[in-house]
């Protein structure tokens, strides 16, 4: 079976850039025939995704990408085919999102105290209705005049061990994939090759994920065939996508480039049902 999907979008409900209307026309022009929606802790851009697909032939498939904690390691993990309403799912991200709230003022609280007076409220700005992280502090300080580029801004203060850097809420990842399961989706593990060490890997396959992001823009095509033999061997499903933020950190070109088959989205929905 044909079909082109990128399963791994954000939008301006997380870290992106473009709305989810934005997104499907972009879509669109570029002849993909299915997305996910895959912003970090919210799921605001499915509904609107959904209304603006209607009639394009764009397939919007309800995403999420949620952030877990192991042995001191941040593990990105992605749901699809969840349920956005789900009672359960909803609280669980009103609360880590409130939890990145409480980060985000540390985070500027500890700017503050390094002679760098960025205001907190010019980086909810920038988050606007969406789930507040770092990179909304490296825009506003950038904006601000604090720092020349988004790259310095991390290198400089906000990358992991950097001076104004916070650890994130750490949440389990066996947590994580309850809560997916309970809304009705199936968890990966996102983009492993970025820094995930084998024996995590490992971890997260006992405690049940349902399959593996093998393509992403920071996988070569070695990385991504690596993650193919391992979900193979473990009987999971592949993902994979652009990790597109609307053209933010050189990813301008990246929508339509990093996709999976029909064939993968079909095996996804056979696993639900
Ligand atoms: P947060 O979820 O608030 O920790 O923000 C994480 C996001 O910040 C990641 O998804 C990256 O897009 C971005 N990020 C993290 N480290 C860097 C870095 N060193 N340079 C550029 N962007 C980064
Ligand atoms: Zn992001
Ligand atoms: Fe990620
Ligand atoms: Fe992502």
């Amino acid at each position: 079976m044909g079909g082109r999907a990128d399963l791994h979008i954000h939008t301006h409900f997380s870290d992106g850039v473009l709305s989810p209307r934005e997104i499907i026309h972009r879509a669109r022009a570029c002849g993909l025939t299915a997305l996910a929606f895959c912003d970090h802790d919210h799921t605001g851009a499915i509904a609107e995704g959904i209304n603006a697909a209607a009639e394009t032939g764009v397939e919007v498939i309800p995403g999420i990408e949620l952030s877990a904690v192991l042995e001191g390691q941040e593990i990105h993990m992605l749901g699809y085919f969840i349920d956005p309403g789900h009672e359960m799912l909803q609280e669980f991200l009103l609360r880590v999102r409130e939890e990145r709230l409480r980060r985000a003022s540390r985070m500027v609280e500890k700017l503050n105290g390094m002679n760098v007076p960025l205001p907190f409220d010019t980086v909810l700005d920038r988050a606007g209705q969406g789930s507040v992280g770092r990179p909304h502090i490296a825009s506003a300080l950038v904006e601000e005049g604090f720092a020349s580029t988004y790259q310095e801004a991390f290198l400089r203060y906000l990358g992991t061990g950097r001076p104004a850097y916070e650890q994130k809420f750490p949440v389990a990842p066996a947590e994580i994939i309850r809560v997916i399961h309970a809304a009705g989706g199936l968890a990966f593990v996102a983009h492993p090759g970025s820094s995930l060490q084998e024996n995590i890997l490992l971890s997260l396959i006992r405690e049940g994920i349902d399959g593996i992001e093998a393509v992403h823009p920071s996988h070569s095509h070695a990385t991504e065939q690596h993650y193919r033999g391992i979900a193979e061997a473990y009987f999971l499903l592949t993902s994979g996508g652009s990790d597109f933020h609307g053209g933010k950190r050189n990813d301008q070109d990246a929508l339509g480039k990093y996709v999976v088959s029909g064939d993968c989205v079909e095996a996804m929905r056979r696993r639900i049902t």
